[in-house]
């Protein structure tokens, strides 16, 4: 959570608010769904926290399930209004991430046949520097 000045000039805060028009699809007391300005596909779609927080691990663990529910009822919403038959749904998670707009937001993308896009995988190819058996010790040891 951040300070009420970074709240002021949010730009998704200022959605929130309703000072900044958005083409909303989803909203209830905690969170809100909303057309993604630059669409990359038909139905991109961001859901957020009404709550100003930066990363996924600002959220309690109860709104960050809220967020998630949100999520699912939209993902549905849009499949039967856009006959999507896939989607991608995702978190740039910080600046590293690509991350443009600092109040976290849960991108839903649909997807169709041929529209020349990749996987998450196609983020990033083989940049893993540590070996596995290094890694998992490494996150293992922290639970
Ligand atoms: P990020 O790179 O931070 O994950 O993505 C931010 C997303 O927010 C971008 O896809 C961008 O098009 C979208 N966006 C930025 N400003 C606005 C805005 O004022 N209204 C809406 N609806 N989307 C925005
Ligand atoms: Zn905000």
């Amino acid at each position: 959570m951040r300070g009420q000045g970074e709240t002021m000039s949010c730009v998704f805060c200022q959605i929130v608010r309703g000072e900044l028009p958005a083409h909303t699809v989803y909203e209830d007391s905690e969170t809100i769904a909303f057309l993604d300005i630059h669409p990359m596909t038909d139905g991109h779609t961001l859901v957020i926290p009404k709550v100003h927080a930066e990363r996924l691990a600002d959220l309690s663990p109860e709104l960050a399930g809220k967020l998630f529910q949100t999520v699912q009822k939209v993902a549905g919403r849009i499949t039967r209004a856009l006959h999507a038959p896939s989607l991608n749904i995702g978190i740039n998670d910080g600046r590293a991430a690509g991350q443009a707009v600092p109040h976290l937001h849960v991108h839903i993308v649909p997807r169709f046949p041929g529209d020349g896009g990749g996987s998450i995988h196609s983020i990033l190819y083989k940049s893993q520097k540590r070996p596995l058996e290094e890694v998992h010790r490494l996150i293992a040891d922290t639970l």
